[in-house]
């Protein structure tokens, strides 16, 4: 298979798209926040081939694309007013909502669940095109199951060239991290993964948000857990990563002293100097946590290389866009930290 490769600027990008949707095929979306592996959301078949191009476990739910919040009633029923509230403030943009799914949304898209992850992204071609299919669009993000998102047009190339129909370059992606997902079928609201809508945003509108520990730690993947994405390893590039905390000057001596040849160094722009002598990487600077969170995937692509043994990552602290940096730096790491100030 020829996979075409559609401009966002050419303005027969979305009305190609959507036919190849109509029509049961594959087509990588770029979104704000990470390129997403399209379908017929409603057709079963177009579904599976989504699991069988990713590789991607069955009980892995995907994301339903809509071009117009309205949508929502469509494809959702005993939606709460938070529902209607969130989806005023933040859509479109990066947020998904967990609701109770009606009839018409197939199990292969749910992931045999009785609920369905909604979303209206802020990418224009994409919603045109979902528009112009006619259907919502299931999608999660495009890279192979288990490898770090892809955020660019080139990541979708590299993954799925020759696989897919279409693919359609929107350019880098903005915010880089997966969408926040929040359940609103409990209460309080469950925050299921974080993202470029942070906790304290979600808060200011629910006034209670339950973190799932599915966030903060390593899931047993044989559990039952409510985000079942949340259990696999993610995001990870071959090598072992670990995160290395404390102060810049602590972390520097810490790497210098465990470095060994064909390991790396993943670190903040202004500590490049610190790690000259160690080959290092920097996805963006520690003063603007937007550009880590656009850097991080395409970097722990670079490093996605079997030559390389051992990767130090430095990862930003605190909350807003710099909790879901740490979400997904902490997943690529299988949560393994070693705190430099207590280690010296
Ligand atoms: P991805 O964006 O590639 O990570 O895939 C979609 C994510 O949405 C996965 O982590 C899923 O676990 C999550 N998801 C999709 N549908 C549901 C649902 N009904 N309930 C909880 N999580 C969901
Ligand atoms: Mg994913």
């Amino acid at each position: 298979m020829n996979t075409l490769c559609l401009s966002a600027a050419d303005p027969q990008a979305a009305p190609i798209a959507a036919k190849i949707i109509r029509e049961g095929g594959l087509v990588a979306i770029p979104t704000e926040t990470v390129y997403g592996l399209g379908a017929n959301g409603l057709d079963e078949q177009a579904v599976a081939k989504i699991f069988e191009a990713k590789g991607r476990p069955q009980d892995n739910p995907l994301i339903l694309h809509v071009a117009r919040p309205e949508e929502m009633e469509r494809f959702c029923h005993h939606i709460p007013k938070e529902a209607y509230l969130l989806a005023e403030k933040f859509w479109p943009g990066p947020l998904t909502i967990v609701l109770p799914a009606r009839d018409i949304v197939p199990k292969r898209t749910t992931g045999g669940l009785s609920t369905v992850a909604i979303r209206c992204p802020a990418s224009e071609v994409t919603r045109e095109m979902i528009r112009l299919a006619g259907v919502p669009v299931a999608a999660p993000s495009a890279n192979i199951s288990g490898k770090p998102s892809t955020t660019t047009a080139q990541h979708v190339l590299h993954d799925h060239d020759g696989r897919i129909d279409a693919v359609i370059d929107g350019g880098a992606c903005s915010v880089g991290v997966e969408s926040t997902i929040v359940d609103l079928t409990e209460k309080p609201a469950r925050l299921l993964r974080p993202g470029g809508i942070t906790p304290e945003q979600l808060t200011e509108v629910l006034g209670e948000l339950t973190i799932d520990e599915a966030v903060t730690s390593q899931i047993d993947p044989t559990k039952v857990v409510k985000a079942p994405g949340m259990k696999y390893r993610h995001y990870a590039p071959a090598a072992s990563v670990v995160i290395v905390s404390g102060s810049r000057e602590k972390a520097a001596e810490y790497v210098h002293r465990y470095f060994e040849p064909g390991d790396r160094v993943l670190c903040f722009e202004e500590e490049l100097p610190l790690y000259a002598d160690c080959d290092p990487l920097s996805y963006g600077r520690e003063s603007d946590v937007n550009t880590l969170s656009a850097g991080l995937f395409d970097a722990l692509r670079i490093l996605d290389d079997p030559q390389i043994h051992r990767v130090y990552a430095r990862c930003p602290e605190g909350g807003g866009v710099a909790y879901a940096v740490q979400n997904r730096l902490k997943k690529a790491a299988a949560f393994h930290i070693v705190d430099a100030e207590a280690a010296l």
